[in-house]
């Protein structure tokens, strides 16, 4: 084993048991939580090695980076999830290998995924990312939806051709009412949950945790949880 196969290896055995842990405390079975490696800024090396590892989700935040990674590891048995803002001008490219978007916030975005998974004939996944520090614009400081928004746009997700509605996503807010009060964040994302899927019982997913507060979200009752730096490393520049 290269030494950077082991060090993956023995990052990825200390996030499992924190995943296991985490699920026996909230008395949930450990198939409950997924668990997707956020491999942005590191190379399609390490995306290789994580697929040898028994990886199956790997998320990208940047198009730039992802787009190359994604084309060399496509004979590896992975699901694809974009994470990031995403502009309508990079949807061509992120469709080409994206399972899922994370990050749907806007229904100019619902109508640029759906034309293009129509027209390279794909079915795209789609999370609604939820801005709990949404301002009256209802939008958040690093994208997503205000809890208001998300019946609507969830309808709109739902009725667009080449799109499938599978949940909710967010990032624990830095400001705003939420700000240090991960579990509060992640419940209240639960909650969100628990109205879209009235609507939308398929759209069960629910993605959140980080490295930093994957116990909080697990207790929470998040399905999947996204880490970086606790399998990889602290990253090298920000991303
Ligand atoms: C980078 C990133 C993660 C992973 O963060 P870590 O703190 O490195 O685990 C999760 N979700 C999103 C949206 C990200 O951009």
């Amino acid at each position: 084993m290269t030494d950077r196969k082991a060090q993956i290896a023995a990052n990825l055995a200390k996030v499992e048991e924190r995943i296991a842990a985490a699920c026996a405390a909230a008395g949930r079975a450990r198939e409950e939580v997924t668990l997707i490696v956020v491999t942005k800024t590191y190379p399609a090396s390490d995306v290789r090695i994580l697929s040898e590892l028994g990886v199956r989700h790997v998320a990208e935040n940047r198009d730039q980076d992802a787009a190359p990674k994604a084309a060399a590891s496509a004979d590896l048995p992975l699901t694809w999830h974009f994470v990031g803002q995403l502009q309508t001008n990079k949807v061509r490219s992120v469709v080409g290998y994206a399972d899922l978007v994370q990050s749907v916030d806007r229904g100019r975005l619902v109508t640029a995924l759906s034309r293009e998974a129509v027209r390279v004939e794909r079915e795209v996944g789609c999370l609604l990312q939820v801005a709990l520090d949404a301002d009256e614009s209802g939008r958040g400081a690093r994208g997503g939806v205000g809890p208001g928004g998300i019946e609507e746009l969830g309808e709109l997700v739902a009725k667009a051709p080449g799109l499938r509605l599978d949940g909710l996503m967010t990032v624990a807010p830095l400001t705003g009412p939420y700000a240090g009060r991960e579990q509060e964040a992640f419940q209240r994302l639960m909650d969100l949950s628990t109205d879209l899927r009235r609507a939308h019982p398929a759209a069960n997913m629910v993605s959140a945790g980080m490295s930093a507060d994957l116990e909080e979200a697990v207790a929470a009752g998040a399905t999947h949880v996204r880490v970086g730096t606790a399998v990889l490393g602290v990253r090298p520049r920000l991303g």
